[in-house]
Parts: C-alpha cells; structure tokens; sequence
C-alpha cells in the first residue's frame, strides 16, 4: 500500500459545500484587496486565539517580517532566536540587517534551551524570536521573564503551533507579539500562502497595520517603511470556513498522535515526541528521532510510507548565513538533524494509512 504524506483534497471534499459559497460571495463582491472578510476573518482569528489584536499577513515569513519592522528593528540590532527552525525565522532578522544569534534547542522538545538563552543577550540585544516547533509551544514563560528583565520584545514563531496551548492559554497570544502561518500544509492552511500577526496592545496593532500597507497610516501618506504583505479577501474567506472545523481537526491530529505514542513504544534506537505536561501539539510535524536515519526512511519508503526530514541543517549551518556566524557549535541541533524524520499525519488520514504507518515502522524496526 503506498500513502499520501498529506491529502488535503479529503479536507476539501468536507468542506466543499461551504468553501464554494464563501469563495463564490468574494467574487461577486469585488472587494479583493481589504473586502469585509478580512476583518472578521482577523475577529475571529483573536477571538480563537484569546488574544486583543490580530492582523492577516500574506504569509508567515511576512508576519515575522511585519513584527520586527513595527518594533523598527535593524541594523545594529541582535535578535536571539533558534539554531533549529525552518530557514525563515533567522532569514527575517538577518533580511532587515540585525543580526540572527541562535540559542542550541532541547533533545526532548526541539524547542530554544532556556538555560542557554540568558547568555546570549547583549546590549545591542532587542528582541527574542522562539519557535513553538513541529506544534509544541516553546518555554514561553521563561522567555518572557528574562526578556522582561532586560527589556526586550518577544515574538512567537508560532507558524507551526496555531491552536496549540500553553498553560491553559492558546499560542500567538502568550507574549507581546505570535506570528503564524497559513500555507496549506500547516496544521491550520488556507489555498494559499497566508499568515497572521497576533499583538496585545493598540500601539502594536497601528505600526503593524502600517507596515502591512507600505508604511502608510493614510491613503498615500507614507511614515516608516513598510511593505505589501496584505491577504487576499478570497483566502480570508476561506480561512473563516476552515477555522470552525479547526477545533475538531487539533483533536485528529491529537488522536493520530496518540496512536502513533502508544504503538512505537520500546524499540532501541527510536524516541517518540515529548510534550510537556502543561501544554499540549497540534503536531505540525510528528517526529522521531531514530538511529540510521537514512536506512530507515528508504525502508519505510519501500513500504509505501513517505516521510520527510525537518530539518537537516542548522541555521548555523545555512551559507546564507554565514556572514552572521562565529563558528560556534549547536551539537543538539545538529544531532536532530542527523537523527529526526517525521511520520505522515492529518486531520483526515484515513485509519487504514495510520496503521500501515504502525506497522510499517514495526516492521523495519524488526
Ligand atoms: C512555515 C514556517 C514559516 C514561514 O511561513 P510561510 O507562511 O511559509 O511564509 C516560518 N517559521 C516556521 C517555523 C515555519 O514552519
């Protein structure tokens, strides 16, 4: 049997009879650009999420990219962020020309060491960037307390963990700033590239707003620099729809999950995810590590099980980047990158594929 690692036509299918009206409703409409779906996509996006504010971006790369200019950061400026993360994260920081400093990530939760974060900040240090990775929240409140005794600004890379909690409270609205993704593979996808900003205070909210529409607080009156980076009225539409069943999908996913938990349990050499106890995945990726990375994904692929490696390489270890780096070492980072591979899982993956996944792993682990 061979499986998709992702179907996202299944999705569709269950939300076919909604989707088209919304879709058709914008088109008729003629409002593309700012039409009345953003904003009550952007109202219930906050409300999901708990948080006061919330602004749709055109992808999760902008929202990161809109947070660090609202907060005018630039060169000169360092901004800490994770050695292990999809390339965006450090590309934003370094793209404004302040400097990436990567912290190595905990074995157990690929998520920033918060012990060797403190370290890290200097008085050219501005802004803390974690990742919530592969859909489990990062430490938040420490980060948030050792930003807060030196002053500094948070964001939550939190284009994976949409939906996730912490502490009873949602990610994208634990610190001053979360950014999430839309694109269509993430645990919460529009048809599209898209993404969102979630801010707590009004002052945030404004200088976001700008920034989103080249820096102008009013029709060709331009304050700071800024960029395009709205979304389109048709995907916000889109996302109004999706987000009602988004609820039920977490719980799939969660679900999917568990079985995976349980049944991989035991075998020398694999270690399954670890959650913490006071939050919770949306599991964006589920990942294991494993011994003989490489022989065991072409195994699983002869079986009819794809999988894929998040991530292989380090930020330290990005050419691009290299004119930032000091030739310090990341070992966790690099590490996970020799040993991680995730297994597939969606909302609707049919019980059937879950299964042949169990067994299949089973199978080449003997
Ligand atoms: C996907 C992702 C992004 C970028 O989001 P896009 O919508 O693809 O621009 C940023 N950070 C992380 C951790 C991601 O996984």
């Amino acid at each position: 049997m061979n499986i998709p690692y992702l179907d996202l036509t299944i999705q569709y299918k269950a939300l076919e009879s909604e989707l088209k009206p919304a879709v058709e409703r914008v088109m008729a409409e003629g409002k593309y650009i700012l039409g009345p779906e953003v904003e009550e996509c952007e109202r219930a996006l906050a409300q999901f999420v708990g948080a006061p504010y919330a602004l749709t971006a055109a992808s999760g790369t902008d929202a990161l990219l809109m947070a660090l200019l609202a907060r005018d950061i630039g060169p000169g400026d360092e901004v800490i962020t994770t050695a292990f993360s999809f390339f965006a994260t450090a590309e934003v920081i370094a793209l404004i020309g302040a400097k990436p400093v990567l912290v190595d990530v905990c074995k157990e939760s690929f998520n920033l060491d918060i012990e060797q974060l403190e370290s890290k900040v200097t008085s050219k240090t501005k802004a803390i960037m974690p990742v919530s990775i592969f859909g489990q929240v990062a430490d938040m409140d420490e980060i948030n307390k050792v930003a807060e005794k030196h002053g500094l600004f948070v964001i939550e890379d939190a284009a994976q963990s949409f939906g996730a909690t912490y502490k009873g409270k949602k990610s994208c609205g634990l610190s001053a700033m979360g950014a999430t993704s839309f694109f269509p593979a993430k645990p919460l996808g529009c048809y599209g590239d898209g993404g969102a900003i979630f801010c707590q205070s009004e002052e945030d909210f404004q200088a976001l707003q700008e920034v989103r529409n080249h820096g102008q607080p009013s029709r060709y009156y331009h304050t700071r620099l800024g960029i395009n980076g709205r979304l389109d009225t048709m995907q916000c539409a889109i996302l109004l729809a999706k987000l009602k069943r988004y609820p039920w999908e977490i719980e799939q996913r969660q679900r999917i999950a568990k079985v995976y938990d349980q049944s991989l349990q035991g075998f020398k050499g694999l270690m399954t995810p670890k959650i913490k106890s006071d939050r919770d995945s949306v599991y964006a990726q589920y990942s294991l590590l494993v011994e003989n990375r490489d022989d065991f994904q072409k195994k699983l692929m002869e079986l009819g099980v794809p999988t894929s490696i998040h991530y292989p390489k380090g930020m330290h270890e990005q050419p691009a980047l290299k004119k930032w780096m000091s030739g310090e070492a990341f070992p966790v980072t690099e590490e996970i990158g020799e040993k991680v591979i995730s297994l597939p899982l969606y909302a609707d993956m049919p019980a059937a594929h879950v299964e042949h996944v169990v067994n299949s792993v089973k199978r080449v682990l003997g």
